[in-house]
């Protein structure tokens, strides 16, 4: 497979040479790296993206769930334009950051108030020190295998942090001392694995945190597109805040924490005790204006089709895999999904971790890219609303050839 993978992208090969001679390791984001060297992208449009050698791929990535109606989506992208044109960032509230802080208001019921930054790791670490503000305390709730994105405090090694296993409501109750702050939890570990959050867990964490006096914080980066008003409308939740981001900048980027009037009173400028809250590109209008047209047009049967197309999608690798006599599971949140090597589907970071530990898991992906279906190195897949029933045809097909390819290979 390595062989074929280098003599197919020989234009990535030198892209990437010319790259590692002024970004560390040839990148400037993790996930964008795997071995010998990635695939350098040069364009998308809808459901398909091409490489620096013309290579043309489905794409089944859409900058890790980012982008809901794929590629340069010609809404979002006509708005982002039309503000660029006018001024897109202007030392002073503007109206489309109103919009989509009221479009998002209006879908999720737990969310009065929004404050925007710039990515989810900055929606995160506003979310905590508000925490830490309103509650006094300094520590942090965390489940194994989360991600809130890439900074303190909300590192799973941070000081402040006490991490214990997704989906074990003692492990969380045994935790939840009085000095914590906030329990932060995904609906479903996301890069953790796309493991789904038990809805008891969820709920008995929620109780529990406020019984304790903590608060209870729900990260709803990557989950937002799975329901109108978010994962917490599904699952009966109401967090204290939720954080947000990908989606809801269409494409730009973006982050967003949401919560009642009294808590995120705590950020305003104009009160005594405001929790000094800036950033130069805080609520980009680029992000605003496409993020408002995005959210607009993923309704609840954009998000039924999507739904229904990734558990036909799930089904078809799940039985092709068995087909090719190799043990792998699909799990599944919404139009997000990731393939496990093992039977059973694990239920938290240590049982994915354990089932990722194997060279199939690469062959696979490259497997994939060599048959023209972009995926992410750790099996993780989601749809866009820009992938059509032949599309998916595609990858169902590709998936069924690679793990043949698995199968037979000596990997
Ligand atoms: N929280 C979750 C659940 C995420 O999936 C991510 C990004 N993958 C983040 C936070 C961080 O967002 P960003 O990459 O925009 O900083």
């Amino acid at each position: 497979l390595l062989a074929e993978y280098r003599a197919r992208t020989p234009g990535s090969a030198s892209a990437f040479r010319r790259a590692a001679a002024v970004l560390p390791g040839g990148e400037t984001r993790f996930v964008t790296y795997y071995p010998p060297y990635p695939v350098i992208l040069a364009e998308g449009h809808g459901s398909r993206l091409t490489d620096v050698d013309g290579t043309e791929y489905l794409d089944l990535v859409n900058n890790y769930t980012s982008l809901i109606h794929g590629n340069a989506y010609p809404p979002a992208t006509a708005a982002a334009a039309a503000v660029l044109a006018s001024g897109a960032v202007f030392p002073s509230p503007h109206e489309l950051q109103v919009e989509l802080a009221e479009l998002l208001a209006a879908r999720l019921p737990s969310v009065q108030r929004v404050r925007f930054t710039n990515s989810g790791t900055e929606a995160s670490v506003l979310a905590a020190r508000l925490a830490q503000r309103a509650t006094g305390r300094g520590r942090l709730l965390l489940f194994d295998g989360a991600y809130h994105g890439s900074a303190p405090p909300l590192l799973p090694d941070g000081p402040e942090v006490v991490t214990v296993p997704y989906n074990d409501v003692d492990a969380a109750r045994e935790a939840l001392t009085e000095d914590v702050a906030a329990v932060f939890a995904e609906p479903f570990l996301g890069a953790g694995g796309v493991i789904p959050g038990r809805p008891d867990f969820l709920r008995s964490v929620a109780d529990l945190a406020r019984a304790r006096g903590a608060l209870f914080v729900l990260d709803e980066v990557q989950s937002l597109r799975n329901a109108v008003g978010g994962e917490q409308t599904r699952l009966g939740l109401r967090p204290d805040l939720t954080v947000m981001g990908k989606v809801i900048g269409g494409g730009m980027p973006i982050g967003a924490i949401g919560g009642s009037e009294e808590l995120l009173r705590l950020t305003a400028a104009s009160t005594d005790r405001g929790l000094a809250h800036s950033g130069t590109f805080n609520g980009h209008l680029t992000a605003a204006a496409a993020g408002a047209v995005t959210l607009r047009h993923l309704d609840a049967p954009a998000i039924g089709r999507l739904d229904r197309a990734a558990r036909r999608l799930a089904d078809t690798i799940t039985t092709a895999a068995a087909g090719a006599g190799i043990p792998a599971t699909v799990t599944r949140a919404g139009s997000i999904l990731n393939v496990h090597f093992t039977p059973t589907a694990p239920v938290d970071a240590e049982q994915a971790r354990r089932a990722a530990a194997t060279p199939l898991l690469s062959a696979l992906h490259l497997a994939l890219l060599l048959d023209g279906v972009y995926t992410t190195p750790r099996g993780m897949i989601n749809l866009s609303t820009a992938l059509d029933t032949n599309d998916l045809d595609r990858a169902a097909l590709a998936y069924a050839h690679a793990f043949q390819r698995l199968a037979e290979a000596e990997v």
